[in-house]
């Protein structure tokens, strides 16, 4: 008799710890692990590493129960249900599979291809779009629950170069629990992951990231539209393939490090605010980076400075707008403040007597209701007197 994994642990354990309402890999209880140990002979060690928990160390410092934990792609988890497409696969390594088993690191948000096959990871059945949901199927882990299609015969699409080059750095911390990147060693692969995680960020959302993609998508020739984070601004919410794109995008700044960091995030104006926004302690290596290379007010122009720019640019008939003016001057906290006073400043041409006089005229013989409001006719009047 077959079993589905629902029906097996519906009978196993009840409701208690409770199984498929939760995102076991992610949250699962000791318990949970502890039985399936026993009940298929394998030491608790090994069990324990099949869950995400046992990253603690190498991805992340502290995983938590409790809350999302970084860098861990969410699967929605409602009721029995799977909303979100948490779980990917590489349809190769699953085809190749003497018996299909899920990679822990398909979970990760920090790894977007497969490393063996070279190909971008997918979330969904190609036939029906459902993510996985492999606790409702007894047919394998290869297949899909609703339509039953076989994964392994998903089309599977070469990975971006940057991509790659991405996960393969991230695969490496993962491996070593610790990785170089240009000519600084990360000793500690979860500090590693901290300041990946925040470059990665800056790219999807936030101040002057348009401008970042800009430059990074002309670079690895990839799209450059901005990434949908509408509700959870967490880019482990992003699909298979934005996060491989994120990915891809991330590439520049990481090769040639720090340089390359250091040239396009100075270039795209993502200053050391914006750089290291919502961190609560910033890595010292980075730190160090951003505060030697990415503070406005090093050399930012003062606001006596921007605002004389400002006044000598609409003198000789130039349009004057933040981008135009940044283009002549660079950049400056001072940029918004100096062009909005400029404007308040400059009055209007004043009207020739004549025209104050004709208008002082037509608003004494027009009707009360065409009368213009007493304010303004009050300035005419005043205009008038004092000339
Ligand atoms: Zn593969
Ligand atoms: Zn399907």
């Amino acid at each position: 008799m077959f079993f589905t994994q629902f029906q097996f642990i519906n009978t196993y354990f009840r409701s208690d710890p409770p199984v498929l309402v939760r995102d076991i890999d992610n949250f699962g209880d000791p318990r949970i692990v502890a039985a399936m140990a026993y009940g298929t002979g394998t030491p608790q060690e090994r069990a324990r590493h099949t869950t995400l928990g046992a990253l603690e160390g190498v991805l992340l410092e502290k995983h938590t129960v409790v809350r999302d934990n970084h860098w861990i792609r969410p699967v929605g988890v409602r009721h029995r249900n799977r909303s979100r497409g948490g779980q990917r696969y590489c349809p190769q390594c699953l085809g190749s599979d003497a018996r299909p088993y899920l990679r822990r690191r398909w979970r990760l948000a920090a790894i977007s291809t497969c490393s063996i096959h070279h190909v971008a990871l997918l979330d969904r059945c190609p036939e029906c779009t459902s993510p996985l949901m492999p606790h409702r199927t007894a047919l394998g882990l290869n297949r899909c629950w609703r339509c039953e299609t076989d994964l392994a015969l998903a089309p599977a699409l070469p990975a971006l170069p940057g991509a790659l080059a991405y996960s393969e750095l991230a695969a490496a911390a993962l491996d070593q629990g610790w990785v170089s990147l240009g000519a600084h060693t990360f000793h500690y692969s979860p500090l590693f992951f901290v300041v990946l995680r925040q470059i990665t960020r800056v790219i999807a959302s936030g101040k002057r990231s348009q401008q970042l993609r800009d430059r990074l998508g002309q670079e690895a020739q990839v799209s450059k539209k901005p990434f949908d984070l509408t509700g959870r601004n967490a880019i482990e919410f992003l699909d298979a393939a934005e996060t491989h794109r994120l990915h891809a995008l991330a590439w520049p700044l990481l090769k040639d490090w720090p340089s390359g960091y250091v040239e396009h995030m100075r270039a795209a104006g993502v200053w050391a605010a914006w750089a290291t926004r919502d961190l609560l302690e910033t890595p010292f290596v980075l730190r160090q980076i951003v505060d030697q290379h990415l503070r406005l007010d090093l050399y930012s122009p003062p606001f006596a400075e921007v605002f004389t720019a400002v006044r000598v640019m609409s003198g000789q008939g130039h349009r004057i707008s933040n981008k135009g003016m940044r283009r002549v001057i660079g950049d400056s906290h001072f940029l918004g403040p100096a062009i909005s006073l400029f404007r308040s400043s400059i009055t209007p041409t004043p009207p020739s007597r004549r025209a104050l006089r004709q208008a002082a005229t037509r608003s004494a013989s027009a009707s009360e209701r065409h009368q213009p409001p007493s304010a303004t006719r009050a300035v005419i009047v005043r205009t008038i007197r004092s000339e």
